[in-house]
């Protein structure tokens, strides 16, 4: 017993010792050892174990085991075959060595990292869902869905690039060009040799494009004159074929066209100081007497119902982009409540932490639930329009407010480029709105739900 005291005598010396250094001395006066000793005495064996157990809930807290991160909590990816999680999984780990290093720094300087289109090229992503003879390959949406997740869980203006080139202009000529169109054009597009845009909004037209564009095209012979302006096309600074949008002077419906971006006529001006996605170099395209041949024209767009039918199937991939970019806050906030100590424990620790975490949490795997089944009915051809819709709202509305509660979390670091969150905040604004606002999703819906159009 004697020498159980000494070992505790001894430690509690240097403790005290530990104490002065870190100049606690209102401690070290208020409690010498051997009064320490006697108090200890004079406890009888079941207040020894309280203070045991009380001591072993103090270590804890200052030494505390973290679970992995998991943002996957009903392991929806499980869903997928082996083959298609390690192609998730080969994304993830591309977006995380390549991507993440510098995904901020060419945030701050909106400039777009063309020097990763070499590595996103050999991961053989594009043109997942399209038919192997135009150099797809005929996988399902549910993994085209995931892998477009992935990459916004690190950078969503990569997903964006991505999102404009493999969804809005492939599907654009996928879906609605002739079959010599389909063969000319996809198979360099889904090896990144030629990277695509789409250019629908205009200055004046944005969610009522479906009511009239500005933009006019005219026939004459197998030429057509294209002339307008087209807002916040992305890739348009660069891409090399543009799907421009605009109505027939002659009977007044929407046509698309594969346009050059060096076609004479046609001059693009990047927009500049945007608050969010600042990475995707969009531009204002101004069209003057643009000239583009009858064979450019996307043979089976007859009217703005054919360019619906892109748009329905690119909203899906927004709402996955939402998931990715709710899911990139959310993982980057867990760990710094982690690490982050505020009244001596770690701010993870906290009740009100932890019901916004788990908030968060329970958002995200509703829109994750969501949008797998979104993709297994389009995976079945029975995606509806309002569907689609539900989708988008449900997942943009989700992620702002995930991204919000992500930079709330964090207190002032939040706002910091560095502690990656805010980027995530700032692009779940550029979500919310495009791909048709969420005024407008709702309308979709609202139609369908209750048989009365509200649009007008
Ligand atoms: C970062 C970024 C990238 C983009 N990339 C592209 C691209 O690559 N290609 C492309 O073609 N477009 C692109 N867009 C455009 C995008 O699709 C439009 O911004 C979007 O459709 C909304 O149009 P708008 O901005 O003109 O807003 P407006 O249509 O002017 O809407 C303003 C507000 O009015 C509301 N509103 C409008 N009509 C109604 C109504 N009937 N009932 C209730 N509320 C209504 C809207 O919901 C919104 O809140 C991009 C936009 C952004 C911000």
């Amino acid at each position: 017993m004697q020498e159980f005291w000494d070992t505790l005598s001894e430690n509690l010396k240097k403790t005290f010792q530990d104490v002065e250094k870190h100049r606690k001395g209102d401690l070290v006066k208020l409690a010498s050892i051997p009064h320490l000793l006697s108090f200890l005495q004079e406890m009888g064996p079941e207040d020894l174990l309280l203070l045991l157990d009380q001591a072993r809930k103090i270590k804890r807290r200052k030494n505390p085991k973290f679970p992995p991160i998991n943002s996957d909590f009903y392991d929806v990816q499980g869903l997928l075959p082996e083959e298609d999680r390690k192609l998730v999984t080969k994304v993830r780990e591309f977006m995380l060595a390549e991507v993440a290093p510098i995904a901020n720094e060419y945030w701050l300087k909106a400039e777009f990292p063309f020097q990763i289109i070499g590595a996103l090229k050999k991961l053989n992503i594009i043109g997942l869902t399209m038919d192997k003879s135009v150099g797809g390959q005929e996988r399902s949406y549910l993994l085209e869905g995931m892998i477009g997740e992935e990459i916004a869980r690190t950078d969503t203006s990569v997903c964006t690039f991505f999102g404009v080139h493999s969804g809005l202009a492939m599907n654009s000529i996928d879906m609605c060009g002739s079959d010599e169109q389909r063969q000319k054009f996809l198979p360099s597009m889904i090896t990144m040799d030629k990277i695509g845009a789409f250019g629908l909004t205009e200055p004046d037209v944005g969610s009522a494009a479906s009511m009239g564009l500005k933009t006019s095209c005219k026939r004459n012979g197998d030429t057509w004159t294209i002339s307008g302006q087209k807002k916040w096309i992305g890739n348009a600074t660069f891409a090399d074929y543009i799907i421009i949008w605009a109505k027939d002077e002659d009977d007044h419906q929407v046509k698309g066209f594969i346009v050059d971006r060096d076609t004479p006529g046609m001059t693009t001006e990047k927009i500049e100081d945007k608050l969010s996605l600042r990475t995707v170099q969009n531009a204002i395209i101004t069209l003057k007497d643009c000239k583009v041949k009858e064979e450019r024209r996307l043979q089976k767009a007859n009217s703005f119902k054919d360019t619906a039918l892109v748009l329905k199937k690119t909203r899906v991939g927004v709402a996955w982009q939402a998931v990715g970019c709710a899911k990139g806050a959310y993982e980057n906030t867990l760990a710094y409540t982690m690490k982050r100590e505020q009244f001596g424990r770690p701010i993870a620790g906290f009740q009100i932490t932890q019901d916004m975490l788990a908030q968060m949490l329970s958002q995200i795997t509703a829109m994750q639930c969501m949008v797998t089944r979104l993709s297994q009915l389009q995976d079945l051809g029975k995606l509806s329009d309002e569907q689609a819709s539900l989708a988008k709202i449900f997942c943009t509305v989700s992620c702002r407010q995930i991204t919000s509660m992500s930079r709330e979390l964090m207190g002032g670091n939040g706002i910091l480029i560095s502690n990656n969150v805010g980027r995530f905040l700032a692009d779940a604004e550029a979500l919310y709105s495009y791909e048709g606002t969420k005024q407008i999703n709702s309308l979709v819906v609202g139609r369908a739900i209750t048989g009365m159009s509200a649009f007008t």
